[in-house]
């Protein structure tokens, strides 16, 4: 019965804005404050307090409009949206509505080999609400939240599956940590993502009514909850039921969405233009000094890897997952003169010891000139692979530059003919059995004798002329 439909998708992503001070007045946005620290007659919606809005909110704004392909408005415009909740002291949330700073655009992302691109339908600044926390028969209120600057990008609902979405949102948390202009932490709720989700007959050419899954703070939970929501529809319709427009949470323990509150009709929040609030004004000259500074974003780096270093297509999406990774890449690369061993140093050996110590990239104990210096003794055939393996775990806790290391430790590679003659020669000779079976035609056995002569020069010989040696004598 799943054959018959298609899900239609859309993501609202809630966005902070990284800036110093609130979007209507001066108090810190600094996280993790003693509650109520970050407040101000502002932030209390105190009567007769005024906003100001803050610039670096409008022009966080204005990058991101472009890195999404969006036209930036010349003129946007604050609106009071009205609604009650103890955590909005003003009684309206300053909001954009029909004048949004942002309107239209896309993004661009590869799912396995599938390029997939979704539309932006607008992205409007807001201000963010307090938080309340409840406790048995009473609830506190932290306004420190109260006015942090958001940006809400509003997606198409032009997203096919539940590992769209996903993807989707890791997309557009990449490009705003490219930007700089937010530091997409979900766990402190710098990031915030509401999943509509609706289905639809395959053949039927009207969506069908969508439900809101609000405030998931994870990429994983984004699929689970709309893996879970889909088949919930399908199986309410194809039951004879009703599917309602509501608001409904995702319970990730349960891998379940349940109820939150139904919408009976559309909600009035009786916006209209806050009259405190001048329009925003966007001139050319703004937008062309925002476009000046706009760094090279993730999809663009992933393909100029490609195409200026040649490795592969997974291995350029891997490394521009993250700018500072992207940019130790390119580094490596330049400097080493040996991009595919840069790019399988840092996505292998580094990555792994980085997940281990859960340090960043910046934190990296190795630096990326370090690297490179190590991947030119192996070019240099001063060290085999395998010994600057050994020499690399060294670098992770000494802080040396890895010739040093090799020297000290005496792991020059043995390129010395007479002295690797001498192992081959001592192996053949305490090992008669196999030189027998070998040449009875036991091939693999060839494997064992390089595999002693390794052990024998503790990993230093040099492995082309062992074969070489060793081919010769064991004709
Ligand atoms: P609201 O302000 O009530 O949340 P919007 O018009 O801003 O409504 O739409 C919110 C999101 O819902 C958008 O991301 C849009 O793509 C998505 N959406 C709209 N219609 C549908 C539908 N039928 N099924 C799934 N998603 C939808
Ligand atoms: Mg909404």
């Amino acid at each position: 019965m799943f054959n018959d439909w298609k899900p239609v998708i859309g993501l609202e992503i809630h966005a902070q804005l990284n800036t110093k001070s609130k979007i209507f007045c001066n108090d810190s946005t600094e996280f993790g404050k003693g509650d109520n620290q970050n407040i101000s007659p502002v932030s209390l919606g105190m009567p007769g307090a005024l906003p100001v809005v803050n610039k670096m909110a409008i022009e966080n704004s204005i990058k991101t409009g472009l890195a999404l392909n969006s036209e930036i408005r010349r003129k946007s415009v604050f609106s009071r949206k009205n609604y009650f909740y103890p955590d909005l002291p003003k009684g309206y949330q300053i909001s954009q509505f029909d004048e949004p700073i942002c309107e239209g655009g896309f993004v661009e992302f590869y799912v396995d080999d599938e390029k997939v691109r979704v539309g932006i339908t607008r992205a409007h600044m807001e201000e963010d609400a307090g938080k309340s926390t409840h406790h048995g028969d009473y609830s506190l209120i932290n306004l420190n939240r109260a006015g942090i600057p958001l940006l809400e990008i509003v997606s198409e609902p032009d997203i096919k599956s539940p590992a769209h979405a996903a993807e989707y949102a890791r997309t557009i948390r990449q490009i705003l940590k490219y930007l700089d202009v937010c530091d997409g932490n979900l766990e402190e709720g710098s990031l915030r993502c509401d999943c509509n989700v609706s289905v639809m007959k395959k053949d039927a050419t009207e969506y069908g009514t969508r439900v809101e899954i609000k405030n998931i703070n994870s990429f994983r939970f984004v699929e689970k909850a709309i893996e879970y929501e889909i088949s919930r529809q399908i199986e309410v319709i194809e039951s004879g039921g009703e599917i309602f427009q509501e608001t409904r949470l995702f319970d990730s323990t349960k891998n379940k969405t349940y109820s939150m509150r139904k919408k009976e009709q559309a909600h009035d929040y009786r916006f209209f233009p806050d009259p405190d609030l001048l329009p925003v004004i966007i001139s050319e000259e703004w937008i062309d000094r925002v476009k000046s500074t706009l760094p090279e974003l993730p999809k663009d780096m992933a393909e100029r890897f490609q195409s200026e270093y040649k490795i592969p297509k997974y291995d350029a999406l891997v490394l521009t997952q993250e700018k500072a990774l992207a940019e130790y890449f390119e580094d490596v690369a330049k400097e080493s003169g040996n991009a595919k061993s840069a790019s399988n140093w840092v996505m292998v050996e580094l990555q792994r010891e980085l997940n281990d110590k859960k340090l960043s990239i910046e934190k990296s104990p190795i630096s990326s000139s370090r690297l490179a210096e190590l991947i030119k003794l192996i070019d240099g055939k001063v060290i085999s692979g395998k010994i600057a393996k050994k020499v690399f775990g060294i670098m992770l806790t000494e802080d040396k530059n890895p010739d040093v290391i090799v020297k000290e430790q005496g792991l020059v590679q043995i390129s010395d003919s007479g002295a690797i003659e001498k192992m081959v020669d001592d192996v053949i000779a305490a090992s008669p059995n196999q030189v027998e079976q070998y040449k009875a035609g036991k091939d693999k056995l060839f494997g064992y004798f390089v595999g002693q002569i390794m052990k024998a020069s503790k990993g230093q010989a040099n492995p082309e002329m062992i074969n070489k040696l060793l081919k010769e004598k064991l004709k």
